[in-house]
């Protein structure tokens, strides 16, 4: 099979080939050149080292895996038909057969069900800068078109105004209340915003706060990300920012708090810190545990959203 993706180059970090040609497995140029000046992603980390890890430029774009896959769904046609129509009330007619008749709302929840206009969650909106300012766009967009908004994980954790009690746990969040605030100023009663819960926000009492501040009925568990097994992570400019986000509990890298980091920051060479949530480790009996837990703080909808786990993860 031949190679689905060139490596080593690509948009999404800003690299390029030189030469026309690459190998294949690689992704190096065929002829790679001393004193070469660009750009191929080996170029670039040989200088910028984990830098290149990112889409650039980091904050202002969503990124898109091109690997292109030899089946896809533009291989599927949707098969046309003449005779008859589903989900009609009375017999189906060209007047009464027409597309802006179709009903596409359904619901969902055990007990306490949600109505959608349309069966559509939107993917989960976080703590990226992206995510934040494009939030009043999906959110008032959610809200009319009656689906459920996903606001996604560290939203309290890496808000800047955020208070914490003696305790550590989240007092205030003017960011998560500003998206709550947002949504709801827009809903037409279908679909909702529903929060999604890391590591992190457990420890800071994310669900408690929009739980009791906000009264929201779902919440999302998550056992990781929908294509990667790492955490979330994001960018920060300053080292008094990184150092704010190791205190609130995240892993912060390269170490702010270290002094050669400290020297290397002063002095230049290190422009940015990258923070990192922690996956959830996951057991039946804890998972159990976990939402009882948020049932007895107030939930009525308790979501899950995993990666892509071998058949371990998924028989539980
Ligand atoms: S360093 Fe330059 S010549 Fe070598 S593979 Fe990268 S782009 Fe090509």
């Amino acid at each position: 099979m031949r190679n689905l993706r060139r490596p080593n180059a690509n948009d999404a970090t800003g690299t390029f080939n030189r030469s026309r040609n690459a190998v294949p497995m690689s992704g190096l140029c065929t002829r790679c050149i001393d004193g070469c000046k660009g750009g191929c992603e080996v170029w670039l980390a040989s200088f910028r080292g984990r830098e290149v890890l990112y889409p650039q430029p980091f904050g202002k774009i969503t990124a898109g895996a091109d690997k292109d896959y030899p089946v896809d769904y533009s291989h599927l046609n949707i098969q046309g038909y003449a005779r008859g129509a589903k989900g009609l009330e009375g017999e189906a007619g060209p007047d009464k057969a027409i597309f802006s008749n179709v009903d596409t709302t359904t619901e969902y929840g055990w007990e306490k069900k949600v109505k959608m206009l349309l069966p559509i969650f939107t993917g989960a909106l976080g703590s990226t800068k992206i995510a934040r300012r494009n939030w009043e766009h999906f959110a008032v967009g959610a809200a009319i078109s009656g689906i459920t908004i996903v606001c996604g994980e560290n939203v309290c954790g890496v808000d800047p105004e955020l208070e914490l009690d003696s305790k550590g746990k989240v007092k205030k969040s003017p960011e998560m209340d500003r998206r709550i605030e947002i949504y709801r100023r827009f809903h037409e009663g279908y679909g909702e915003i529903l929060v999604q819960m890391n590591v992190e926000d457990r420890r800071l009492g994310v669900a408690e706060y929009i739980a009791n501040k906000h009264n929201l009925e779902t919440i999302e568990l998550k056992w990781g990300q929908g294509a990667k097994s790492i955490g979330g992570e994001i960018k920060v400019k300053t080292i008094e920012r990184a150092i704010e986000l190791k205190k609130r509990g995240y892993i912060v890298l390269p170490d702010p708090e270290n002094p050669a980091i400290r020297e290397a920051y002063k002095g230049g060479g290190i422009k940015e810190f990258e923070r990192h949530s922690r996956l959830g480790f996951v057991s039946k009996e804890s998972f159990m545990e976990e939402v009882d837990r948020l049932k007895r703080i107030g939930f009525k909808r308790i979501t899950l959203k995993t990666g892509a786990y071998s058949a371990v993860e998924l028989a539980m």
